[in-house]
């Protein structure tokens, strides 16, 4: 980073890093390596150990070791909190230099990658708390021979994959709350995005978690990470990414140990917009909801769903929005969008824009690669005279490319939104509440948002419907998702006997 300047630039060379087992960074050493372009600037910016099987297996036996002996699960909760709240601490003060290297590696605006490591300062805060409060139930009513108690215990050692989208938000949804359950990780981050959960393992060292509770492999899914989803050692699987590759872990759960497994997958989220919303709001929302991380977001709102009436005045208003939007270089402190973050996404999202027209949809605004002299951009895109069979409004696109879909009446509405087989978010804008509530009802969503968009807190959880997954993430809904439910039944005084 150039200190000497307000102005961020890359580093003038590549940051080198090793992986992390047992409580230490292990160096590449003979391994290959891969070395990360920052999709903003073009240049090398980090280089990663790319993982052998042998490491990965060291690394799962390594987070075993550490859960058998109870080094962690055993440890009050007050002991948890304490390091939890460290964590959260260390995080604050080093804010700026994770933010830095997530927009680097991912090409998000410096701006936003700040407010994410925000975000994740509470989640550590919010886990501290719930490390202490989780508990479990019991049955007082089973008559004066017995007691019944409910209590819950950690899954074991969980893999964690997380994709390259929130490298380090994803993480920190997930890994506060595992810990705060008492479970052991090995994490397998995207090849492309590695560097942000290297320095969480740090940073937690710092903070003081036993070596061997958390852990970190390199290298590319269909390696080491493959290998994680059929690890029989691997207790628990939690999975970020695409449906597709959420099939293969249910089958490497399947063909193995059934491991529990938490899924977080794709999605086609509806915004549905009625007359009577406050039109300057939604319009707001809605180019919000498309754009921010350059639409490369699981709960992107990419398909508007809006009423007959105002259909055209509204698209032309989400354009006019959209237009003033500020592309530049993430590390711009006035960036609103920035990089595409791999050269394969890119070619899918301009694909998507070739097919849209192809399709016969009509371009409202957008859909061109802006050139920036270095780094991937695509201009946020709308589309309109869309029909529901076309790709554009069917398929993940991952990108800013939203499509319009007018409607006439309320079930209608309904209809349109559900009619996906993903169902990880949606939001209506609505001044009338019995509108919103009844969409809120009946749409098949995950999260759901009225009046607003890609909005929350830690406390709400977070995961889908249909094929966009299995589980719930944050709060004490993710720390349970980490617990087994045991119920232990207790005789009190002398047994009946069976045998007389
Ligand atoms: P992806 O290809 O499924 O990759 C996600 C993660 O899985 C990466 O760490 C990847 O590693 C790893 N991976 C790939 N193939 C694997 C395999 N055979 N075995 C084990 N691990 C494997 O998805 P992506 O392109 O990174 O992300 C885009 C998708 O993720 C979109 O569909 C999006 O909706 C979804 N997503 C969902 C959420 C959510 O919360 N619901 C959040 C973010 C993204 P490498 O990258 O190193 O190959």
């Amino acid at each position: 980073m150039d200190q000497s300047s307000t102005i961020l630039t890359p580093p003038s060379e590549p940051r080198e890093f090793g992986f992390f087992v047992d409580g230490a960074f292990v160096p590449a050493g003979t391994r290959d390596v891969f070395e990360r372009a920052s999709p903003g600037h073009g240049v090398p910016v980090t280089r990663l150990p790319k993982c052998t099987d042998a490491d990965l297996d060291a690394a799962v036996a390594c987070a075993r070791r550490a859960f058998d002996d109870r080094r962690w699960s055993a440890a009050a909760a007050t002991d948890r909190a304490a390091i939890l709240l460290r964590t959260a601490d260390i995080l604050r003060a080093r804010a700026e230099e994770i933010a830095y290297w997530e927009t680097l590696e991912n090409g998000k605006p410096i701006a936003q990658a700040r407010a994410e490591v925000g975000g994740c300062v509470g989640m550590f805060e919010l886990a501290a708390g719930l490390a202490r409060t989780v508990h479990g139930d019991s049955f007082n009513n089973t008559g004066d021979g017995a007691l019944g108690l409910v209590t819950r215990e950690p899954v074991g050692v969980v893999g964690l994959i997380t994709p390259w989208n929130f490298p380090f938000l994803i993480l920190c949804e997930r890994v506060p709350y595992i810990l705060a359950g008492g479970n052991t990780i090995v994490a397998k981050p995207s090849e492309m995005t590695s560097a942000t959960t290297l320095m969480l393992a740090e940073i937690l060292t710092e903070a003081g978690l036993p070596a061997g509770v958390f852990n970190v492999v390199t290298g590319s899914g269909r390696s080491v990470g493959q290998r994680l989803l059929e690890h029989m050692d691997v207790d628990m699987l939690s999975f970020t990414g695409s449906t597709a590759v959420g099939r293969a872990v249910v089958e490497a759960s399947g063909r193995t140990n059934f491991k529990k497994l938490g899924l977080e997958l794709g999605g086609k989220n509806p915004q549905i917009v009625f007359a009577d919303a406050d039109l300057e709001d939604a319009a707001d929302g809605v180019a919000f909801g498309i754009a921010f991380n350059t639409g490369q977001c699981c709960v992107s709102g990419s398909r508007l769903i809006v009423e007959r009436s105002v259909a055209d005045k509204f698209g032309r208003m989400v354009a006019g929005k959209l237009a003033k939007a500020r592309i530049g270089d993430p590390l711009d402190e006035a960036t609103q969008i920035g990089a595409i973050t791999t050269d394969a996404q890119n070619d899918t999202i301009m694909g998507y824009i070739a097919k849209g027209t192809e399709e016969g949809a009509t371009l409202l605004s957008g859909g061109t690669a802006p050139d920036l002299g270095q780094g991937q951009y695509i201009e946020p895109t709308v589309f309109t005279d869309v029909t529901p069979d076309m790709a554009i409004a069917r398929e993940e696109i991952f990108g800013p490319v939203l499509t319009i879909l007018p409607f006439d009446t309320l079930d209608e509405a309904i209809a349109m939104a559900n009619d996906t087989e993903y169902g990880l978010a949606a939001s209506v804008w609505s001044k009338n509440i019995d509108k919103a509530l009844t969409v809120s009802r009946q749409v098949s969503a995950g999260r759901f948002w009225v009046n607003t968009t890609l909005a929350g807190g830690p406390e709400m959880p977070i995961g889908g419907f249909k094929l966009s997954g299995w589980g719930r993430e944050a709060g004490m809904y993710g720390v349970e998702e980490y617990m087994q439910v045991k119920s232990v039944f207790i005789e009190i005084g002398k047994r009946d006997h069976w045998i007389k």
